[in-house]
Order: C-alpha cells, then structure tokens, then sequence
C-alpha cells in the first residue's frame, strides 16, 4: 500500500480517539507551565500506542519525551497543550464565556498537541508495516504561550539530538511560513523607594514610580536609535497606592522584540541602562527580573517545501453546510470584518510565505538548534485572528477537529519523505547551516534564571 495512503488510514481509523483526547484538554484548558492534565492525558496515549514515555525532564514536570524507532533519521515533532487566561468561550457564535476572565484554548494547542500526537503514531504504523529505519522523537513542550517553555527546554539539553523536526500549529488558512517572526526578551524592572506623606513631607520620599516613568521616558527616547523593526512595549505591574502615599515600590514589565537575536540583546542592554539611569537619578534601587527570552522564527527551506508540497497532496477538508454557516456568523462577529465578503473557511494553499510578522513563537529556539519548519491547517473561521474566543470556540468543536486530523496525516505524510531519503535530511541540514552562518545557539535564558513550577 502506499505509505500515504496508511497515514491517511492510520489516523481516520483512530479519529474518535483524538477528537476526544483534544475535547478533553479543550475542556480543562491549563495555562503555561499549569498543563498537568494535558501532558498526563498525552503521555497516557503515546504509552498505549507503544512509545516509550518519559515526563517531566529538564526540570519541567509538564513535559514529555516520548520516541520509537531505532537509527536514523531521527525526527523530532513538536507539541504544545497550554492554555491562554481570559479567553474562555462556549460554542457560541458571539463572544460568551464558560468561565468570566478563566483560560480557554484562544490559541488553539488542545489541536496542535493531539494533532501531533496523531502524526506521531502514523509515523510509528509508517514505519513498522514498511520496516523503516529511524526514529521518531514526541516532544510535549510546556508554555509556549509564555515563549519560553522551548528556550528552558533546550537550555537543559532538549532537542540537539534530532536530525531535524517538524512543528504544526492550527489557524484560519493552510499554509507554510517562510517568513520570519520576532524573537524577544521579556523582563520586570521592579523599583524600590522611601515612602512617605506625598503632602506633608515629599523631601523625605524617593518615589519608585518615578523610577518606572523615567525608564519608560528613557525608552521612549531610545526608539528614535534603534534599527527598523525592533518592538519595545512596556505595561505597569505596580505603580503605588494613593497620590498622598510617595509609592516605595514600582514595577514595569518590557518586551524588546527583533527579528535577529544579536538585535534583541543590544537592544535589552540599552533598555537596561535606562532603567539603571532611572534609579540613580531617582535614589531608588533597582531590580531586574528576567522571565525569559526566544530566538526569531527561522524556517528551514527544504522542510518548509516538503511541508508545502505535503499540504497540496492530502485532500483538503470537507466542511458541511452547517459548519460553513457556523463559520460564516462567526465573522460576522469578529472584528477583523470590514464588510468586504470572504468564505467562511479557507481552503486555498497559498505559496510559501516569506512575509515578516512581529509576533513571536519559542518554535524559534528549535529552528536554531536543528533544521524545523511548520506549517498550519484550517481549525477555525477565515476572520478568527489570533488569540481569540473564536479560536477558543472552533478548538471544541468539528471546525477544529477536522482542521486537526488533517494535520495529522500532513505531518506524519512530510515525515514519511524525510525518513525515505536521506538525501532530503542532508538537505535541510546544508540550509540550516548556511542560514546560520557560522553561529551556534546560545539560550537566551541564563543558567540561574528557576524554570517555572505548577501552581498547585
Ligand atoms: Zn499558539
């Protein structure tokens, strides 16, 4: 039989399966570094389906590594199950919360975790009735949505091992990105002060709030010498109590985002000084608190062409005319609709993309350690954007779950090419090499930064 035809039956034969693993997750939508249930719901079902599991490695209790196979290529796969707060939605087509401000999946990675699992066992029924050799590595990756479950994971010795990988991530088109997103640094700058009575005696007061304005009155300066597509952006964590109280305690949180590492960290440097100049003009004390960095996205050219040619080959989705019209209220909804008419749901593969975006995805780590690219299936309608209780919505129901299954079949399909030639791997390791240029990967978080622990 035709090995894409096998996939193809691998995974319609077990869809139940995985659409009620994903309807699970949905249901108990866990946010990043939370995912317990997820991540024991996964591991449960990659040891029923014969791979070897182990969970909570580098330090993170909700990861896992499962792998089957001997040899090479050995091929890594992608997984996330974290949740976003504030986005839950019922299946509704207006926006309307099961919980008011609780989590729900807005980005959709119930899908995008047993999406991958679905490919990952295929991958396993490729290679077993056609006796392949290589091996297939699951990764369950924690707080993708927090951008640095990846960079923790690969700082405690997480994908090196692996010729290349294979990420997927749900969306509102199918398609291949090319293109590049941002990488970041994300820090607190916290400010101690004096306080005292903002009336009576403001001498005696050294105003941490003062510090965090400065900083960002020093930021805002700042951007007029950085280069051209570099993000700052900045939102208060703490900023005093009453006018009449000089506030001993200030803290703001930044972003610097850039398309190139090197960039990043100049950039986070300079920042830094503007805090520290803050603090000294201020006679506060400053404290950096550094949550966490990630690598711009860099796609690999020969995954991203496997995974485009793949997408062309396994038949598009069907869609009822009741999803269709769920789809099509949803948009009429959404605030991307500018009257202008557009289908429903988007079944049209576009050429690679090489656009630049300025959001960010921890997918970047990976892409700098091995060749990996992604790639995205419809799961929700055409105007649902991202982060959004559209997409919290359609993650539940048969517009999500078809979306899924049919990245199954493309992940594990794109595999089945790389795990037959050889050729193909070398490939995408030659553009990996050249797109590095001579540089190896560096975490972006230091060593000494505690990696996350589950709340409870
Ligand atoms: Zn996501």
């Amino acid at each position: 039989m035709d090995y894409k035809q096998l996939i193809i039956d691998s995974v319609n034969s077990k869809a139940a399966y995985y659409e009620e693993l994903a309807m699970k997750i949905h249901e108990h939508p866990e946010t990043a570094y939370n995912e317990v249930k997820a991540c024991a719901w996964m591991a449960e079902a990659l040891k029923e389906n014969g791979f070897e599991v182990e969970v909570g490695l580098y330090g993170m209790p909700t990861s896992i590594r499962a792998t089957w196979g001997s040899g090479r290529p050995i091929i890594g796969l992608l997984a996330e199950y974290d949740a976003l707060p504030g986005l839950s939605q019922k299946q509704s087509t207006v926006h309307d919360p099961v919980v008011e401000g609780g989590p729900g999946h807005g980005c959709g990675h119930n899908l995008l975790g047993v999406g991958t699992l679905a490919a990952a066992i295929a991958i396993k029924d490729d290679l077993e009735q056609n006796g392949l050799e290589g091996t297939i590595v699951f990764y369950g990756c924690p707080a993708e949505e927090v951008l640095s479950g990846k960079p923790f994971m690969a700082r405690e010795g997480a994908f090196k091992e692996l010729d290349m990988a294979i990420a997927y991530h749900p969306g509102a088109a199918p398609g291949v990105s090319g293109g590049t997103m941002t990488g970041l640094n994300s820090a607190i700058f916290h400010f101690k002060g004096k306080t005292a009575h903002a009336g009576g005696a403001p001498w005696l007061g050294r105003s941490a709030l003062d510090a965090a304005e400065i900083t960002s009155v020093g930021a805002n300066y700042l951007r007029e010498h950085i280069k051209d597509g570099i993000r700052i952006h900045y939102s208060y964590k703490e900023a005093g109590t009453a006018p009449n109280i000089v506030p001993d305690r200030a803290s703001v949180w930044y972003y610097v985002r850039a398309f190139d590492r090197a960039d990043i960290e100049d950039t986070y440097k300079r920042l830094i000084k503007c805090a520290e100049g803050a603090a000294h003009m201020t006679e506060t004390e400053l404290e950096v608190e550094f949550l966490g960095g990630c690598y711009n996205t860099m796609p690999n050219a020969t995954i991203a062409k496997v995974l485009h040619e793949t997408l062309g080959e396994i038949p598009d989705t069907e869609w009822t005319q009741e999803e269709k019209d769920w789809a099509d209220a949803m948009n009429k909804n959404s605030p991307l609709n500018n009257g202008q008419p557009v289908p429903p749901l988007k079944d049209e593969l576009p050429p690679i993309s090489h656009e630049k975006f300025s959001a960010s995805s921890d997918v970047g780590d990976v892409q700098h350690i091995v060749p990996c690219a992604s790639f995205t299936t419809t799961t929700a309608n055409s105007l649902s954007g991202s982060h959004t209780w559209m997409i919290t919505c359609c993650s539940g129901n048969s517009i999500g779950f078809k979306g899924m299954i049919r990245a199954g079949k493309v992940m594990a399909a794109a595999a089945g090419k790389f795990y037959r030639d050889p050729q193909l791997v070398k490939a995408a390791k030659a553009d990996f090499e050249k797109d590095m240029d001579g540089k190896t990967y560096v975490c972006p978080i230091p060593k000494d930064i505690p990696i996350p622990q589950p709340e409870k």
